[in-house]
Formats: C-alpha cells, structure tokens, sequence
C-alpha cells in the first residue's frame, strides 16, 4: 500500500502532483538547505588590464560545493534557480560572499580588489534589488566601487531593472554588460544604458586567430564600444595570440585560462605575487 511504501514514495500514488512538482520541490529543499549550510562557494577569475599587464579585478563566480555531487559549476544549477526563484536569495548570498572576501582580502594586507559579480535578470526584476545590495556592501565596509555588477541584454530592456542600474550606478558601482554578442546585441541600444564595460562573449573571442575569420566583428566592437565611451572586456581568452590581437585592436581588459582559470579566493594572494613578477619577467 502507498502507506507501507512509506514518505518519498507518494508521488506514485498521487494522480494529482505529477513528477515534475515533486522534483521541484526537492530541488527547492535542497537549494535553501544548501545556503543554510553555506555550500555556496566562489571562484576568482583575474581580469588583467592590457596597457600594463596588471590585475585589474576578479570576476567572482559561483560554484555549489555539494556533499554528495562534488563541485557543481553554475550552468548546472543556475538555470533552475532562475525558474524557481531560487537566484533571489542566491543572487544576495554570492553578494554577500564577495563582500567578506574583500574585507578578507582587505586584512590579510593585499591591494584593494574590485570584484564583479554576475546579477540574473530576474535579480534585477525585484523591486527591492538594488536597495539590498547596497545594504549588504554597507553592512560589510565595502565601497561600491570595489563593486561591479555583471548583467546581461535581458535586463537592460525592463524598467525595474534599469531603475536599478541608475541606482547603483549613482552610488559609485560599475556596470558591465556581460556576454556581449551572444543575444541580438546592437551597440544602438545601448545608449541609454548606464554601462561603462563591455564584455565581449568568448564566443566571438574565440574566432580570433581563425585565419579565415580574423574576427572583424571584434575589431569592430571595440571601435564603437570606446566611441560610446566604454571599457571593453574581452572574456575567454586562452593564447597570446589573442592577448596581442586585442591589445593592438584596443581592448582595455582580458580574461580567460591564459591568464588564469577561476581559483579559490586562498589561491588568489599567492597569484597576485607570482602573476606580477611573471609578466615584468618576460
Ligand atoms: P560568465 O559570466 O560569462 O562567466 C564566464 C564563464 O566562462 C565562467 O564559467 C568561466 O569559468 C568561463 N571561462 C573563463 N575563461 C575562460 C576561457 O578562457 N575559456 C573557456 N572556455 N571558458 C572560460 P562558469 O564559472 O562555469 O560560469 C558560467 C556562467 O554562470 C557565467 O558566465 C554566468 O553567466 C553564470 N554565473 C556564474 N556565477 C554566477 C552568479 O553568481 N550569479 C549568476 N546569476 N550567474 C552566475
Ligand atoms: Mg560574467
Ligand atoms: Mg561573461
Ligand atoms: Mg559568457
């Protein structure tokens, strides 16, 4: 009987409730379990800016160390908290996070860091968002302009959000519009928009040096991006060859496995000095 078989077992029994609920509802438990028992961890990329070769930031981002499943990467579970709101309470917590890692950072006696962190568009659709994020940094000592926001197209074309963006942006935070190229990205647009960074997507990088395809787009990307008066990021960078291809096509930052693949924030200070004097070296 559905009673013998015992909790867990209902879902066979019950006509009404159809399989996709259920997991649902465990995915939801398990996701607010999980940041009640912080397995929300984050993972430090270095942004280096082209003109000196120096760390210019670290891209945070979010990994969930699950006891079971090991180290999930965010394409896994990011998706679903999207769906299920789940990002809201995420989207803070990865705040957070980012915030006690400045201050670590601040007393273990390493440089001011700035850190972006990525904002879903459906972090930016709450009508509270920007007023929380901002009570987060104050709560921790850090000044907005140790922070940047990452968001993407999506976001830029709603309201509430852009209310947001005016709001953080007035307080002192950058912005940046990330995965440039990937939506059905017009510079046009963006006009109105207060970003001062555009991150190219790596999947326009990644035809750089495709000697059939010598990536006139990006070329032309970062023209237009700095006649708007914009910082351009290039993310996904993996060979000089590009490092030399963005350099002299005029592109402030990089990003990618060249440089470095995302760390744990205990690996960052030990970076810092070696990445310093490698590239003084060469
Ligand atoms: P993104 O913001 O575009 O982040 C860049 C992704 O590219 C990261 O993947 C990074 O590890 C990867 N990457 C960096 N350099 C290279 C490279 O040279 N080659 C290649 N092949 N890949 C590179 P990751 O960490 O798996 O993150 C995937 C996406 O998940 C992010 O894309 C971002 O959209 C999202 N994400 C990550 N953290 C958060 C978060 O805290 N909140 C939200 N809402 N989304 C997040
Ligand atoms: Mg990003
Ligand atoms: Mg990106
Ligand atoms: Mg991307």
């Amino acid at each position: 009987s559905a009673k013998k078989a015992g909790r867990g077992q209902y879902r066979f029994f019950d006509q009404s409730l159809n399989l996709r609920d259920v997991e649902q509802f465990h995915l939801e438990q398990s996701f607010s379990e999980a940041l009640h028992n912080r397995e929300f961890v984050l993972h430090f990329q270095p942004q280096v800016a082209l003109d000196s070769l120096q760390v210019c930031g670290f891209e945070a981002l979010v990994r969930w160390q699950h006891p079971r499943f090991g180290l999930v990467y965010p394409d896994r579970f990011v998706p679903l908290a999207e769906s299920t709101g789940f990002i809201v309470p995420l989207g803070l917590e990865v705040v957070r996070l980012a915030c006690e890692q400045i201050v670590a950072w601040r007393e273990q006696g390493l440089p001011p860091q700035v850190v972006a962190v990525n904002a879903s568009p459906v972090q930016l659709a709450q009508p509270d968002f920007s007023e929380r994020v901002l009570a987060i940094l104050a709560q921790h000592g850090v000044g907005p302009d140790r922070f940047d926001l990452e968001i993407t197209e999506t976001s830029i074309l709603d309201s509430t959000a852009l209310a947001h963006l005016e709001a953080l942006r007035a307080a002192g935070m950058s912005l940046s519009l990330d995965d440039f190229g990937t939506g059905y990205s017009g510079l046009a647009h963006l006009e109105a928009v207060p970003v001062s960074k555009l991150k190219i997507d790596r999947s326009l990088v990644a035809k750089i040096c495709n000697r059939h395809d010598d990536s006139p787009i990006v070329s032309s990307t970062i023209i237009l991006a700095k006649r708007m008066n914009l910082s351009v990021v290039a993310e996904g960078v993996e060979t000089r060859e590009q490092v030399v291809h963005l350099t002299v096509a005029g592109c402030d930052i990089a990003q990618g496995y060249h440089f470095s693949r995302p760390m744990p924030a205990a690996e960052v200070p030990a970076f810092l000095a070696q990445f310093g004097r490698a590239e003084t070296a060469t």
